[in-house]
């Protein structure tokens, strides 16, 4: 074998492994093959091309002999070009050569099969066609949620072109109705699932607001690296968007839609979502008497109203037949469904003209309450046994699933009338409960507890009261009365009580962005300092963290407001917003304390909380303590300061003094050791609450 023989070998060898095809042939008009190698073989067999005629294979578009292949090769040494077609026997070929002068007046081809080629570019236009013609908006973002690919759908839906889309983040289009803690759950679920599922509000480019019910994907590499995020998103009709197009016994959502999307989202509601099952009384009469089309004139009235009534907060509709299901979230209590299941009624009753009809209209409104620990189709279900119940009362009526629903919701009407009043006939008061600091052994503050005694209903407590006062605008009023009694009590307790005291803010006072100066300026009036009074903010309201609310706390703590999260733990399980929002003290959540000495979760949780409160530079409360057990435990723990029933019941603002005065706490008090003896006995020395009994209010 010739050294140039060798060489070939060599080459072959390498291009075989390259799955690169390699022949030398003679400059003839066949260009006869003299030398192939395996790969040759292969690709001539699979593609049906004879292999003793190469020049079969080159023909192409620019060149049809091997005259003209040769003449071209003359002048430029190497010819590189793509051949594709049909073998004699119908195979398809399609390959990539590359030919080139060798020696002994032959020349080398290089040939690559790229049959595979086309399969890509038709799976890819298959996936492209399916991707644009689908009925879902489809969006793909990259490893860090940029957009890189969206679908026609989406354009279509959103007003907004591709190119105006790609690299933007899909948050871009968020309306702003969810909160940031609902996309914060979406993200863990991400996370953690691998998926989420649910209703996302989005904004089109001219303005309006949409809901679509998502599904986003995590997408991996083989590796199992997080590469891209793929969604997929079914629009959803509003009740506005039915009656602008007038489609209502088709377009809205239909009944098992609603259960589907309750079912799945029922941990992201914190309260009961009131159901409430509308429909208009008479419509068979109205059908029979004056035709279909009065029918639908009648249903277009009803949707309409719906709209004005509903759409501001965005709820969530389905229909069967002529009749409208309602989920409200916002609607919570049976004192506000019963509010607005009233002004519901009121808004579908008059008369209506149609053509020559005059007709009185009026509808019947039943309602429940799905909680997450229920299922959505039998909350639907009641609603409508309970919508039945109503029309079975004349109609133009509402009634609840449950009688004691009913009664609650009337009692609640009742209190709130009377709750009206409660500030000018003197009936509301606050009572003072201690706060003992662990380390110190002192009385360190007090929270203010209202108490309101009516004199048509006797004491009625404030886990009823308020939510009665937070769902009318009466908390304002209320909250400011609140703070000034609080101011007043300090101003007159003057040198015998020198420590803080805590308030209670509802979240519709924290959205009231005049709400630090009101406070200042009863703060002035008084002439209590700022740092006196401290500020106690539920994490559930905290959470519901609308702007308005955020620029609130933020105001109150550049004015110097010593601020605490009350009840904490019970919200949600994200905590991020505790670095966003400038507190000062956690109160961990009674249940905690309650449970912590039967239950290791409890005990863990507590523990968890006071070291994440020590790790963010916080104070922690623990409030509820009753047990000496439990009061042992915390101060083992190193929590800060403690509250509850075994220190002190809430007293009264006499009774307070005296229980500080006991301790002699308020003023320079060097002997600390009078209220701890030792670690075992903790209150051993604590004043018996039962010494105040006067203050037993509550
Ligand atoms: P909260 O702010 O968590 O107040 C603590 C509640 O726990 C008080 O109930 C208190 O009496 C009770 N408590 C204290 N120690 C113990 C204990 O050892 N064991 C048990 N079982 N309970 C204990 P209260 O006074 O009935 O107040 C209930 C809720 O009403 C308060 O919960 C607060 O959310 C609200 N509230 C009370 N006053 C006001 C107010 O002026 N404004 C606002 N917005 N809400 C208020
Ligand atoms: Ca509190
Ligand atoms: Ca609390």
């Amino acid at each position: 074998m010739s050294p140039h023989s060798d060489l070939l070998q060599g080459i072959a060898q390498s291009s075989t492994q390259l799955e690169l095809a390699l022949v030398q042939v003679y400059i003839d008009p066949e260009l006869t093959v003299s030398y192939a190698n395996r790969c040759f073989n292969t690709l001539a067999a699979s593609c049906g091309l004879p292999d003793n005629q190469l020049i079969s294979w080159l023909i192409n578009d620019n060149y049809s002999d091997a005259k003209q292949l040769i003449e071209a090769l003359e002048q430029q040494s190497t010819l590189d070009a793509e051949s594709q077609g049909y073998s004699a026997s119908g195979q398809r070929f399609h390959i990539q050569w590359s030919l080139s002068l060798a020696a002994d007046n032959q020349l080398i081809c290089l040939i690559r099969d790229i049959r595979w080629r086309q399969k890509y570019k038709d799976q890819w236009s298959l996936f492209e066609r399916i991707f644009n013609s689908s009925r879902n908006s489809i969006v793909v973002t990259d490893e860090n949620n940029n957009i890189v690919m969206v679908n026609n759908y989406f354009e279509e839906i959103s007003g907004f072109s591709r190119y105006e889309v790609l690299g933007l983040d899909p948050g871009h289009f968020g309306s702003g109705r969810q909160s940031k803690l609902f996309y914060q759950e979406l993200w863990r679920s991400l996370q953690s699932d691998g998926y989420w599922s649910g209703v996302i509000w989005n904004r089109r480019k001219d303005g309006r607001e949409y809901p679509e019910q998502k599904t986003i994907y995590v997408v991996t590499n083989e590796q199992g690296v997080l590469t891209h995020y793929f969604s997929s998103g079914e629009v959803l009709p509003t009740i506005g968007e039915q009656s602008s197009q007038n489609e209502f016994s088709h377009g809205l959502l239909n009944q098992q839609m609603l259960i589907n999307h309750l079912n799945e989202n029922r941990h992201q509601y914190q309260e009961p979502v009131a159901i409430l099952h509308v429909g208009m009384d008479r419509m068979e009469q109205a059908k029979q008497v004056c035709g279909l089309s009065f029918g639908d004139h009648i249903i277009n009235i009803l949707i309409k109203r719906l709209k004005d009534h509903f759409l501001p907060h965005g709820l969530m509709c389905g229909s069967i037949g002529d009749e409208v299901i309602i989920a409200a979230p916002h609607i919570s209590t049976p004192e506000s469904a019963h509010n607005e299941g009233l002004a519901l009624l009121k808004s579908l009753s008059g008369t209506t003209q149609f053509e020559d009809i005059e007709w009185k209209i009026s509808a019947s409104v039943g309602v429940s309450f799905f909680t997450p620990d229920n299922d959505a189709w039998k909350a639907i279900e009641q609603a409508h046994v309970a919508m039945y119940h109503a029309k079975g009362k004349g109609g133009n009526n509402l009634q609840f699933y449950d009688i004691e629903s009913q009664n609650h919701a009337k009692e609640g009407l009742r209190l709130e009338q009377a709750l009206k009043q409660a500030i000018d006939k003197n009936e509301l008061s606050l009572h003072y409960q201690p706060l003992i600091d662990l380390q110190q052994q002192n009385v360190f503050g007090a929270e203010a507890l209202l108490r309101w005694h009516s004199k048509e209903f006797g004491h009625i407590g404030p886990d009823r009261f308020i939510p009665i006062a937070e769902q009318s605008d009466l908390i304002l009023d209320i909250g400011l009365w609140v703070v000034e009694s609080a101011c007043r009590q300090l101003q007159q307790w003057g040198e015998n009580y020198t420590g803080s005291v805590a308030v209670n803010l509802s979240a519709q006072q924290i959205q009231y962005a005049d709400l630090p100066n009101k406070l200042l300026a009863i703060l002035q009036q008084y002439q209590v300092p700022v740092d006196r009074l401290h500020l106690e903010i539920t994490e559930t309201a905290m959470i519901n963290d609308t702007n308005s609310a955020i620029s609130v706390i933020a105001a109150l703590q550049n004015a110097g407001f010593v601020l605490s999260i009350d009840d904490f733990g019970t919200g949600y399980s994200s905590l991020s917003y505790l670095t966003r929002f400038p507190v000062d003290k956690l109160k961990v959540d009674r249940s905690f304390i309650d449970t912590m000495t039967s239950s290791h979760e409890s005990q863990v949780v507590t523990k968890a909380i006071i070291g994440l409160a020590k790790g963010l530079g916080l104070k922690v409360v623990a409030e509820g303590v009753e047990t000496q057990e439990q009061l042992d435990q915390l101060h083992e723990l190193n929590c800060d300061y403690a509250q509850g029933y075994l220190l002190s019941r809430p007293l009264d603002a006499n009774s307070f003094i005296g229980y500080c005065q006991q301790y002699d706490l308020s003023q320079n008090n060097l002997n600390h050791n009078k209220l701890i003896h030792n670690k075992n006995n903790f209150s051993h020395n604590a004043p018996n609450p039962r010494h105040f009994s006067e203050g037993y209010a509550s």
